[in-house]
């Protein structure tokens, strides 16, 4: 078994089949540099963070200008410029409706944090209710509130007596759309639904499962009959990634909470965002103590990543930035293209700017051997990919060419015989 050197505790490196980690000197672009001089093309943003491409130079100039004023101020009794301009931009670019803004750092915590305001908000208005819905094969962090409302699995087997229960619904699979709405029409029936917690159109780490606008739409449908508020994690789907700002955007929708995260800063600084109704911020309101809303942590609102936040607002409106993703989901479709009818792959789909391909080998599970082979047959063409069980998934920075995208597909098509073997 290889252990690294030094003594850090990676995610995942207990297990026997992982490799030593391998040390990035510098990002460039859509690439990590080793130290040794590898360019490792990083076909998944880093962990869904990166949206223009790593180190973008407006925002890195932005965080060493905000250093020049500031490093983390108290946000209790005290404000400062960016929290307050990221705030009014956040309210303005989100779907119409959300009003107020909770920032922390992230994307699991600005999960608790709409659970939080969920439960806060049904209690502080004397209508308590105490069930959360959530979708099938979801994912929203690693906290325990987050892994509550999370799919449960190896990932969460040994943390199941921190988890509270949950009523999951069904994923909307194409065809079966209706089991769907149907059981979430029965949950909220029961009337001590608080919330339903989903991921808008693409489920990312349950295997970037994909979904349709509509689907959601009648989501939100339901969710307003029985007074139960939407929780939209954007925390992957944000910035871009599914072709509009926020994924719920292409289904027309306010969710009455949104949770963002990863693109916030353009993948530069930890920061998130939790955006609410005006409703829910007012039912915290009150001379009573037994109201406030209560999380605090020590690095909310960091006005450092804030201004980070803003300068990736500002790469968004003064750079052709929907264009490239446009140009990126075109380029994508182009080359799933050839893997459409290939039996190796029984399902090939694409939401803006994601890609995902299921390799007709059984859901080896993410630990299992087939994981760690295919990653280390990618990283051997100075790939990064990393399938979730036997789904490929491409997820790159904007930046990204086409010839890079040709060099990730001609690996993917040689995968199926990795497995073979
Ligand atoms: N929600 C979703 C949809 C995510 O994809 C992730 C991270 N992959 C999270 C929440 C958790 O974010 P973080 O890792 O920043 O805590």
């Amino acid at each position: 078994m290889t252990v690294p050197k030094a003594p850090l505790w990676h995610p995942f490196t207990q297990h026997a089949t992982e490799p030593v980690p391998l040390p990035v000197a510098r990002t460039e672009g859509a690439f990590l540099v080793t130290e040794d001089g590898r360019r490792i093309l990083d076909a998944i943003s880093s962990w869904w963070v990166i949206t223009h491409g790593h180190r973008h130079p407006a925002i890195a100039a932005a965080i060493r200008a905000a250093t020049e004023r500031l490093d983390q101020v108290i946000f209790a009794g005290f404000t400062h410029e960016p929290a307050e301009r990221l705030a009014e931009a956040l309210v303005r670019l989100a779907p119409p409706g959300l009003a107020r803004v909770f920032l922390s750092d992230s994307g699991s915590t600005s999960v608790e944090v709409a659970l939080k305001m969920a439960l806060g908000y049904f209690r502080n208005i004397g209508a308590p209710r105490r069930r959360i819905a959530v979708m099938e094969h979801g994912y929203h962090g690693d906290t325990i509130g987050a892994m509550s409302v999370g799919a449960r699995g190896i990932f969460t087997a040994a943390y199941e007596p921190l988890l509270f229960s949950v009523d999951p619904i069904p994923f909307p699979e194409e065809g079966r759309e209706q089991a769907t709405l149907d059981a979430l029409e029965a949950v909220c029936r029961e009337g001590d639904t608080a919330a339903l917690v989903v991921e808008p159109l693409v489920l990312g780490a349950g295997g970037m499962r994909t979904y349709r606008p509509a689907v959601l739409a009648e989501l939100r449908r339901i969710c307003t009959c029985h007074g139960v508020l939407l929780v939209a994690d954007e925390v992957m789907t944000g910035w871009g990634r599914t072709g509009t700002l926020f994924a719920c955007e292409a289904a027309g929708i306010t969710p009455d909470i949104l949770c963002t995260s990863k693109g916030l800063t353009g993948g530069f600084l930890p920061l998130a965002a939790t955006l609410c109704r005006e409703e829910i911020f007012a039912a915290h309101l009150s001379s009573d103590r037994g109201r406030t809303f209560f999380h605090s942590s020590s690095f909310t609102a960091n006005p450092i990543a804030c201004a980070a936040a803003l300068a990736n607002i500002a790469v968004w409106e003064q750079e052709p930035v929907a264009e490239r993703v446009t140009h990126l989901a075109r380029m994508q479709e182009e080359r799933i293209a050839r893997f459409r009818g290939d039996r190796r792959f029984t399902g090939v789909r694409r939401t803006g700017t994601i890609a995902a391909l299921d390799l007709a080998v059984p859901d080896a599970g993410y630990l299992a051997e087939a994981g760690p082979r295919l990653r280390a047959f990618f990283l051997a063409r100075n790939i990064l990919l990393r399938p979730l069980g036997n789904v490929i998934y491409v997820l790159p920075p904007y930046c990204v060419t086409g010839a890079d995208l040709d060099r990730i597909y001609d690996a993917v098509a040689e995968a199926p015989e990795v497995l073979a073997v």
